[in-house]
């Protein structure tokens, strides 16, 4: 669990079963899902989901929303990584393997939103978007809100060009010669800047690439599957 706080479900899946729809052997998918989902205390058919585009677009998401992408990938919502909403029992998901997943859950106006944050959408400062976007919808203060991390491509595997060095002014770390890059910490430091207190954002921290319980892209390939980030309001 990513929150323990009684008020909110949010949670991760590992492999080996596929949650996506697009990616990897979609063929369990949905099955996986329901199974997973289930053992959250979370109907699957309400699974409101974005088909992650590494932009930078949020959506507010309604009661008029529930279950959109929740059984095909058609009709999650387009162009968009992150999701917010204020309503119970609407679940939100992203879907990953590498790029991290960022959970943030306001206790006092009781919304939440999930972040599908790669290094494009981070270094679009999606996180802190979506931190904006919950105050605006929401009434929420930042300094409320609390932030969790999914399992992510750790700056010991997540190598990238030395041109990330201009796309982030933290979280680039340099090892005889080669460059990683920590998603955590740039979006750790993305949602201080908005407001958060650091106290209240917490780190997961499990590297994808080195650890063998979750999906990989860079250790297995394009054709892996993804893993689910979930959240919900109870
Ligand atoms: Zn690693």
């Amino acid at each position: 669990m990513i929150f323990s706080h009684p008020g909110i479900v949010a949670a991760f899946s590992r492999q080996p079963q596929n949650m996506s729809f697009k990616h990897g052997d979609t063929g369990s998918s949905l099955t996986n899902r329901e199974e997973f989902l289930r053992s959250l205390g979370v109907e699957y058919r309400n699974l409101a989901c974005a088909n992650q585009v590494h932009e930078d677009a949020v959506v507010c998401v309604g009661q008029e929303h529930k279950g959109r992408g929740a059984l095909n990938y058609q009709d999650a919502f387009s162009q968009t990584d992150a999701l917010i909403t204020q309503e119970k029992n609407l679940p939100l998901a992203v879907f990953t393997a590498d790029c991290l997943s960022v959970f943030l859950y306001d206790p006092i106006k009781h919304a939440a939103g999930v972040v599908h944050a790669g290094w494009r959408s981070s270094h679009k400062r999606l996180a802190a978007k979506t931190v904006r976007l919950m105050v605006k919808e929401f009434n929420s203060q930042a300094a409320d809100i609390l932030a969790g991390f999914g399992p992510a491509i750790g700056p010991c595997c997540y190598e990238v060009g030395k041109e990330f060095t201009g796309y982030f002014d933290c979280g680039i770390r340099q090892k005889q010669g080669k460059y990683y890059l920590d998603l955590a910490q740039v979006n750790k430091g993305q949602l201080i800047e908005a407001g958060l207190k650091e106290e209240n954002i917490s780190s997961a921290a499990s590297c994808t690439f080195c650890n063998h319980e979750f999906f990989s892209y860079r250790r297995q390939g394009s054709s892996c599957g993804r893993m689910m980030s979930v959240i919900m309001l109870k």
